[in-house]
């Protein structure tokens, strides 16, 4: 038998470090928990660290964290519990830590996920605004290391699976010309232009394919999540933006594709379940069940497929806009995104007007070059500040 793989599961409560557990839970000869890390969400947490016999519980929000102490305390659990952001890094790059699943929601993942590569560890890697913040150097810090990561994002993955063998991204891909990222479209793909403005957060969230967390629900909505996934696929595959072409793909079947030299195209299919691509990451090289149904082709009928309407959705023009640009642009672009996406969650800002606070703040803040981490980090605040700004009641600049 072989030793188990000691994983950390940082956003263990959202929607992928959920189904991440339940993948775990189905192996339990080739999966032990070591680490499960969070936001708040203590009763959640404890429960997962009860079911799970993790050594440690790490909750970046101090109160909850001693909420989640007691409550172990109480039944009898020897699994220790920490607090703060520098806990979370600290637990992913411990020695009882072989992968890491990075499945914090936005850019307060960065620092645990580049703890992690700097350690050398197997990094699966969900959380894309990380990547799409501190791209290369993330990307520098793999190859320094010897860290590996795994894209879990559904498209990545399937384009990662249709690389050629031995292929790990930070390679260059032999052959590729192109990668194709599929779309579902959301679920205003077919909305009049002049409704958009008024739909409710609860309308953007229920996503026609998928079940995630609200912020990537929000992002789906915008097809600014496709827009990340762009700068993602850059990346990861080492390719330039013209090269990362999307495609809308209602059936969300067919999960990305990758074109040969020799005009083959390789694609991989599958229910649209996160179950698999967290399956095929953890097992890689191997394969492992997932829990996930086959697909059945003869029910689906037919597959579709549509170019990106970018008048009602501008917002993947502006992300090809900051790929381009580069340097510090892409964290603006994503920190703006952030901030504006939270705002129409909590109702202070309409959905169209998403997309206009990013595009104001791409246009006032210019791109400048990353040498080092503390230049993505003053991008991202400053981007932030000025998002917060233009969102203000009284501010005038949107209703
Ligand atoms: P979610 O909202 O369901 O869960 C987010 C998790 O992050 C929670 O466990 C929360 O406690 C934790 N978290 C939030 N802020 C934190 C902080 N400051 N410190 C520590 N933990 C914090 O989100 P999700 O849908 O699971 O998405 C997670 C990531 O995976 C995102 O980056 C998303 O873009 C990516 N992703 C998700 C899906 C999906 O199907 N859900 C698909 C592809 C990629
Ligand atoms: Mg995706």
């Amino acid at each position: 038998m072989t030793t188990p793989q000691r994983l950390a599961i940082l956003g263990s409560t959202g929607s992928i470090g959920r189904s991440t557990l339940s993948v775990v839970a189905l192996h339990p000869d080739q999966f032990r928990v070591a680490v499960l890390g969070a936001n708040s969400s203590w009763q959640v947490i404890v429960e997962q660290a009860r079911q799970f016999h993790v050594d440690t519980v790490v909750l970046a929000d101090p109160e909850a964290a001693a909420l989640a102490r007691t409550a172990l305390r109480e039944c009898g659990s020897t699994s220790r519990v920490c607090s703060g952001p520098k806990a979370l890094a600290e637990a992913v790059a411990a020695d009882n830590v072989d992968v890491e699943m990075a499945a914090i929601v936005g850019a307060a993942g960065l620092s645990s996920t580049l703890a992690a590569v700097r350690a050398g560890k197997r990094v699966l890697l969900a959380n894309k605004e990380a990547l799409v913040m501190a791209g290369r150097i993330l990307m520098d810090e793999v190859r320094h290391a010897g860290a590996e990561l795994i894209p879990i994002d559904s498209e990545h993955n399937a384009i990662f699976q249709c690389m050629p063998a031995g292929y790990l991204p930070g390679d260059t891909a032999r052959g590729v010309v192109r990668v194709i990222l599929t779309a579902s479209g959301g679920p205003f793909r077919c909305a009049d232009a002049g409704t958009l403005a008024n739909v409710t957060p609860d309308q953007a969230c229920a996503h026609p394919k998928w079940k995630m967390g609200r912020k990537i629900s929000v992002d789906s909505a915008t097809l600014m999540n496709k827009g990340l996934e762009v700068i993602e696929a850059t990346l990861l595959f080492g390719l330039p933006e013209s090269q990362v072409d999307v495609i809308v793909h209602p059936q969300s079947v067919v999960h990305s594709l990758v074109e040969y030299a020799d005009g083959s195209m390789l694609a991989q299919l599958g229910a649209p379940d996160m179950r698999t691509p967290i399956a095929q990451a953890l097992a890689w090289p191997e394969r492992i069940s997932s829990g996930v149904q086959s697909l059945n082709l003869a029910e689906i009928g037919q597959l579709a497929f549509e170019p990106p309407d970018h008048a009602r959705f501008p917002s993947l023009g502006l992300a090809r806009a900051a790929a381009r640009a580069g340097g510090t642009a892409p964290a603006v672009l994503n920190a703006a995104n952030e901030v504006a996406v939270q705002a129409f969650l909590d109702r202070r800002l309409n959905f169209t007007a998403i997309t206009t606070v990013i595009d104001e703040v791409l246009q006032r803040l210019d791109s400048s070059p990353v040498k080092a981490l503390g230049d993505v980090l003053d991008a991202d605040a400053a981007a932030r500040r000025m998002a917060v700004a233009l969102i203000e009641p009284g501010s005038g600049a949107f209703a």
